[in-house]
C-alpha cells in the first residue's frame, strides 16, 4: 500500500515536472533550429493558457496565403486594450520579430523572455508599468517559407525564412506605400494601440567584427527634440551601459563606406520612413532597430535579443512618465507647428560632411586580390580581434525643406492616394459639394523613371517641380487634410512629391505625366507654320535648337512635337500638373465650414 502510494505520488511528480516543462522549441533543439509558425503559436497558446491574466493571444490580420497573423499582449495586471493602457499611464511597448523572417531571434528570444515573465517567476515585474506587444512574426508567409538556403551570409539555424512575403514584397519597405496586406494589418494594429517605442529585431549582413549586436536610432535631424533627447538617456545612456556589463559588445550600426575595407570609415545606411524606424519617426515615436550579427552562434544572438529586450523593458517600466511625456510632446509639438508661419519641414537629408571618430572593435583582415571579381577579396581572421580607430559619417543634415500648408486638398477621383491617408489613419474631412478654391500647386516636368522596378514600382526617380497658383473645381467627396494632426508628418510624406517615400515616387500619380489627346503630323505641320509666323522669338530658339541638339534634328516626330507641346492644344491637357494642392490658413478656414467630417477617428 505504501509502495503504491509513492509510487503513485512519483508518477503525479513526473507528471508535474513535464506539465511544468517551459522549453522552449528553439533551446529543445540547442539552437540548431527555430519553430515552425504552428508550434511558435502552440508554445504562446500553452504560456496565454498557462498564465490568462498576463497573456493574451489575438489575430490582427491575414497573410496573402490564408494564415493568421499573432499579436501577443502581455501586461501584469492584464492590461490588454490601449484605452486601459493609457488610463494607468503605462506605456505601451510594440516589439516585432520576423519581419525579415530568416532573422529570426526575436521570436525565439521573445517565447522565452514571455516564459521569464508569466510562468518562471524569473523577471515577474518586468511589465508591471509596461503593456508589451509583441509580434512573434510578422512576415509570416516568408516564414513558413524555409530552406536552407536563404541567407548565405548567416550562420544558422538550420533552415531560415524568405525575406519577401508571398508577393515578393519586402514589408520593411512598404511602411509608407502600405502595399502588402500584412503592412495594413500593422497599420491597423499601430493606429489601434499607438505605441510609445517600436523596437525592430534583425540579424546583419556584412562585415565581420567583435560585435554581437549593433542597433540603429533615427538621426536627431529627423525627430522631435523630446524623442531624441528620450533615446539618448534610455538606450545610450542607461540601456547599453547595462547591456554590455552583461558581457555583450555593442556597437551603433555598422555601414561600411567601402565593403572591402573597413578602415574607409562607416555611413548612415540611409534608412527613411519605408523603414520601421524611419516611420515610427514620422509618426512622432523613438524606435530602436536591434541587428545581431550574423556570423555569432544563433544561440548567443538570441540571448543577446533577450538581453537587450529584458533592460530596454525594465528601463521603460522604471520610467514609464519620461517616455510618455516625450511622445505627448512630440505629439503636441507636430500639432501647433501648424499655426507657425514660419515652420520648415525637411523632407530629405543629406550626410553630415564633417565626420566624428570611431572605435572599431574588428578583426585583422587580408585584402588580396581576386582573379573572379577582378577586385580587392577581404578575408576577416575572427581569431584576432584588432581595433581600427575610423571615421563615422552616420551625422545627418536636413537636405530639401518645405514650408507646410495648413492642409492639403486631394481632390475626390485620386482615390488611390485618399485610400492611402486612410491605410495611416489620417484625419481628413471630405467636401459635401464642389467647391472652387485657389490655392497653391506644383507643376512637375522633365519626369525620370527608374530603369528596374523596387518593390514592384517603377519609381519616379527625378523630376522638375515649381510651385504654381491654381484655381482648381473640387468634386464633391475630396478630402481636405488639415495639418494640425499628430500624424501631419506621415500626411507631408505621402503628398509631398519631393518626400523620398511620396505617393509620386512610387508611382500613384504617373498618369498626370501622360498627354491623353495628340496632333496628326499632317496638322501639326500647318501649326508649326503658323506659329512660327506669328512668333520671331520661337522661330530663333528652333533654329538653335536644330543646331545644338543632333538628335533632335534627326528626329522628325520630336520636332513635330517641339510645337505642339507650345500650343493651347497641349496645355489645356494639364499634363504634369500635380493634382494635390496646398491650402494656406485663409482658404482652410474659407473652406473648413463647407466641408463635412468623415475622416477615421484619431486618438
Ligand atoms: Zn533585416
Amino acid at each position: 500500500m505504501h509502495r503504491l502510494l509513492l509510487s503513485a505520488l512519483l508518477g503525479l511528480a513526473a507528471f508535474a515536472a513535464s506539465a511544468a516543462d517551459w522549453t522552449t522549441p528553439a533551446e529543445a533543439a540547442q539552437f540548431r533550429t527555430t519553430p515552425s509558425y504552428a508550434d511558435t503559436l502552440a508554445y504562446l497558446q500553452r504560456l496565454q493558457r498557462a498564465a490568462p491574466g498576463v497573456i493574451r493571444l489575438e489575430t490582427f490580420g491575414s497573410t496573402p496565403q490564408g494564415r493568421p497573423m499573432t499579436v501577443v499582449i502581455a501586461s501584469a495586471d492584464g492590461t490588454f486594450d490601449p484605452a486601459a493602457a493609457r488610463a494607468a499611464h503605462k506605456p505601451v511597448v510594440l516589439l516585432q520579430a520576423g519581419i525579415h523572417p530568416g532573422e529570426i531571434e526575436g521570436k525565439d528570444a521573445g517565447l522565452m523572455l514571455l516564459r521569464d515573465i508569466a510562468v518562471t517567476g524569473k523577471v515577474p515585474h518586468l511589465l508591471d508599468q509596461v503593456v508589451l506587444v509583441y509580434i512573434p512574426v510578422f512576415n509570416v508567409d516568408g516564414h513558413e517559407n524555409a530552406s536552407p538556403y536563404h541567407r548565405i551570409n548567416q550562420n544558422g539555424p538550420e533552415r531560415m525564412g524568405f525575406r519577401g512575403q508571398a508577393q515578393y514584397l519586402n514589408l520593411n519597405r512598404d511602411y509608407v506605400k502600405a502595399d502588402a496586406p500584412e503592412m495594413r494589418a500593422w497599420l491597423k494594429l499601430w493606429q489601434r494601440w499607438l505605441p510609445d517605442f517600436l523596437i525592430d529585431v534583425h540579424t546583419t549582413d556584412g562585415a565581420d567584427y567583435q560585435y554581437d549586436l549593433t542597433w540603429y536610432t533615427e538621426d536627431p535631424h529627423k525627430l522631435d527634440p523630446a524623442l531624441s533627447a528620450w533615446q539618448r538617456d534610455a538606450i545610450v545612456k542607461h540601456v547599453m551601459p547595462a547591456y554590455e556589463k552583461r558581457g555583450h559588445l555593442a556597437s551603433i550600426y555598422l555601414e561600411f563606406k567601402d565593403g572591402r575595407d573597413p578602415r574607409k570609415g562607416i555611413i548612415n545606411f540611409g534608412s527613411g520612413p519605408r523603414f520601421s524606424t524611419g516611420y515610427a519617426a514620422l509618426q512622432n515615436r523613438p524606435a530602436l532597430l536591434i541587428e545581431t550579427h550574423m556570423l555569432k552562434p544563433y544561440a548567443n544572438r538570441v540571448r543577446a535579443v533577450y538581453d537587450l529586450v529584458e533592460l530596454l523593458l525594465e528601463q521603460v517600466g522604471a520610467h514609464p512618465a519620461a517616455l510618455l511625456a516625450a511622445t505627448a510632446q512630440a505629439d503636441a509639438a507636430t500639432i501647433a507647428r501648424a499655426h507657425d508661419a514660419n515652420a520648415r519641414v525637411a523632407l530629405s537629408f543629406e550626410p553630415d560632411p564633417q565626420p566624428t571618430r570611431f572605435e572599431l572593435k574588428g578583426y585583422a583582415f587580408t585584402l588580396s586580390h581576386s582573379d573572379i571579381s577582378g577586385s580587392e577579396w577581404i578575408r576577416y581572421d575572427p581569431r584576432t580581434p584588432k581595433r581600427y580607430t575610423i571615421d563615422n559619417w552616420n551625422g545627418l543634415l536636413p537636405g530639401v525643406s518645405i514650408a507646410p500648408p495648413a492642409a492639403y486638398a486631394v481632390p475626390a477621383p485620386w482615390t488611390a492616394v485618399i485610400e492611402r491617408l486612410d491605410a495611416h489613419g489620417i484625419a481628413y474631412r471630405r467636401t459635401a459639394r464642389p467647391l472652387t478654391i485657389r490655392a497653391e500647386g506644383y507643376q512637375l516636368d522633365d519626369p525620370v523613371w527608374a530603369s528596374k522596378p523596387f518593390e514592384g514600382h517603377l519609381m519616379l526617380r527625378d523630376f522638375r517641380l515649381r510651385a504654381v497658383p491654381r484655381e482648381v473645381t473640387l468634386p464633391a467627396g475630396s478630402a481636405i487634410v488639415p495639418l494640425d494632426q499628430r500624424a501631419a508628418n506621415v500626411a507631408i510624406e505621402l503628398l509631398e512629391p519631393q518626400a523620398p517615400d511620396s505617393l509620386l515616387r512610387w508611382g500613384f500619380l504617373d498618369a498626370v505625366f501622360e498627354a491623353k489627346e495628340y496632333g496628326e503630323p499632317r496638322v501639326v505641320e500647318q501649326l508649326a507654320r503658323d506659329m512660327l509666323a506669328r512668333d520671331p522669338a520661337l522661330k530663333a530658339t528652333f533654329a538653335q535648337k536644330l543646331h545644338d541638339d543632333p538628335a533632335f534634328a534627326a528626329d522628325s516626330r520630336a520636332r513635330l512635337m517641339y510645337f505642339f507641346e507650345r500650343s493651347p492644344w497641349y496645355a489645356a491637357q494639364n499634363v504634369g500638373a500635380y493634382p494635390v494642392l496646398r491650402l494656406d490658413a485663409a482658404a482652410w478656414r474659407q473652406l473648413a465650414p463647407s466641408a463635412t467630417a468623415s475622416s477615421p477617428s484619431q486618438p
